[in-house]
């Protein structure tokens, strides 16, 4: 690990870098090691009141919604240009924080990050209004104006990319945003808010707030001075979120959990398939709510596939994630790994069989490791292939025809994500339009485009992250109808 000395992480108030009321802080765990390698201010709920406070006289207030959509723009486009300038500080970080490798927070996360906030300030104020014609003659304006304080809460695995996809639209609409990473993972958000602190936004227009309590994001979501609530997480927490945002009719997206299924013909590119289907479920151990969790293999291609995707699964190398040599890093931690072990236990008792993988391997036993693995003579109806394991646990499923392969991909609460492998571009595409998710990959996975909405069907929630539509959710809509019958008196202006 290249960070050396213990940093310490203080929340973002009101535009300023401030410790907690407390002057409390918690111990960030790399999961590499199991050391500390940073202290991060705990907020109670005192803190998370003057957050909201701040968010709330900053919208209410502040000069950062009436300002022009291209001066918000350039906000953002200092935003990505500090990303660029301190990227092996933020990669080095959300290594540490995630155990995500260090070539993948190098090669993905950072940049993706400032890509995202680049894409946003560019974007043009003419997204924001629309000129409607009807029948009548009314001119008709519509205006996208901001929700007010949004709320944005994240979770462990993609802490750098999932800030940058909600905050950028969020801030560009014009909110004011109150944003809260997990306890589990957060030291490269806190060193972005230290580098956000640069840019000068408008007192209040931002603030980020860290705790270890478990309650913060209740205490968040419930408040009555939050008007929108932006949520990606398990689908559980997510029903609570729902819940609580209900209460205060908040406007709400959610961007839950996933049991994707990764549909394998027997036309396959193999190499190709066989690549993506390895990153599909082993990129960040597992740990992304669109992994590739349940392989459909045809029965044509089945043995040799799932030899050829066992062997290299066997091979690929294990180690701390900050040695760039390393393609498989530990978990976020021991806690999360556990529960990762339960669920390959219970696919023993339920009678899949092991062929890859399982257990702990020789590392440092400090370390939060677990070996990739790989399961076949799974049936769809196990809990291995319904219950979302969050971990680098892989589901083989046989199928003979097209149409029990849209079956099995369906049969499930989520609907996230879906990958196809095949030549034939006409079925394939076919094959998606019948698949019931948010997103379907051809002969690639986990192309997330800055342009291109991306979000769930089903369980997986509702609402978009990214694109037009993902800009848009940070909006409310206005119609401004403005009366231009020729002679100045309508119908209705001379009823009575
Ligand atoms: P959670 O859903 O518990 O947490 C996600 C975020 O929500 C964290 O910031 C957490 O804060 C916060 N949170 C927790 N409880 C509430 C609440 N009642 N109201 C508002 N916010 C709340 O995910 P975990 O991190 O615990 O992971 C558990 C499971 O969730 C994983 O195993 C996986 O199945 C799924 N998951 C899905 C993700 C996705 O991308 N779709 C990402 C991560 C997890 P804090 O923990 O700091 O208190």
């Amino acid at each position: 690990m290249t960070t050396t000395a213990i940093q310490q992480f203080n929340l973002l108030m009101e535009g300023k870098l401030e410790p907690a009321l407390s002057g409390k802080y918690f111990d960030a765990i790399n999961p590499s090691n199991g050391e500390v390698f940073a202290r991060i201010a705990d907020a109670d709920d005192i803190d998370v009141q003057i957050a909201v406070n701040a968010a709330r006289l900053g919208f209410d207030h502040g000069r950062w919604p009436q300002m022009s959509v291209a001066q918000r723009g350039a906000f953002l486009l200092k935003i990505a240009t500090l990303i660029r300038e301190n990227a092996k500080e933020l990669a080095d970080l959300e290594c540490a924080s995630t155990g995500k490798t260090i070539k993948h927070t190098t090669f993905i996360d950072v940049p993706t990050a400032a890509d995202t906030f680049e894409f946003f300030g560019n974007l043009s104020g003419d997204l924001f209004r629309d000129e409607v014609k009807s029948s009548f003659p009314i001119l008709s304006n519509i205006e996208h104006e901001p929700v007010g304080v949004v709320v944005v809460i994240i979770p462990w695995n993609y802490p750098l990319i999932m800030t940058a996809w909600k905050l950028a639209p969020a801030l560009l609409a014009g909110n004011t945003v109150v944003l809260k990473p997990s306890k589990v993972a957060c030291a490269s958000v806190m060193l972005l808010a230290k580098i956000i602190s640069q840019v000068g936004l408008p007192k209040g227009v931002l603030n980020i707030i860290t705790s270890s309590s478990g309650q913060a994001g209740q205490e968040l979501v419930s408040n009555p001075e939050v008007d929108m609530v932006s949520f990606t997480g398990g689908t559980k927490t997510g029903q609570e979120v729902m819940v609580q945002a209900a209460k205060g009719v908040k406007k709400l997206t959610l961007e839950l959990g996933g049991k994707s299924p990764n549909i394998v013909f027997a036309d396959c590119d193999m190499e190709a398939a066989l690549g993506g289907s390895l990153s599909a479920i082993f990129m960040n151990q597992g740990q992304m709510c669109t992994a590739g969790s349940r392989i459909l293999v045809e029965d044509k291609i089945y043995k040799e596939f799932v030899d050829k995707l066992v062997s290299r699964a066997k091979n690929l190398k294990i180690g701390p994630a900050d040695d760039f040599e390393t393609e498989f890093g530990p978990l976020v931690s021991i806690d999360h790994r556990n529960s990762v072990l339960k669920y390959i236990e219970k696919g023993k008792q339920e009678g899949a069989k092991l062929v890859c993988g399982g257990a702990i391997p020789d590392l440092n036993p400090k370390g939060a490791y677990l070996e990739p693995t790989i399961f076949i003579n799974v049936r769809n109806s196990m809990s291995i292939a319904q219950e979302e394991i969050f971990g680098p646990v892989l589901c083989v499923i046989p199928f003979t025809s097209t149409d029990e392969a849209i079956h099995i991909a369906n049969d499930t609460k989520y609907g996230l994500a879906a990958m196809i492998w095949s030549k034939d571009l006409e079925k394939a595409n076919k094959v998606a339009r019948r698949l019931r998710c948010g997103t379907v990959w051809i002969n690639t996975y986990g192309a997330f485009l800055n342009e291109v909405p991306f979000g769930g069907y089903k369980q997986s929630g509702f609402g978009r992250e990214l694109g037009l539509a993902g800009l848009l959710e940070y909006t409310q809509l206005k119609h401004i109808a403005t009366d231009q019958t020729p002679s100045g008196r309508s119908v209705v202006t001379s009823w009575f």
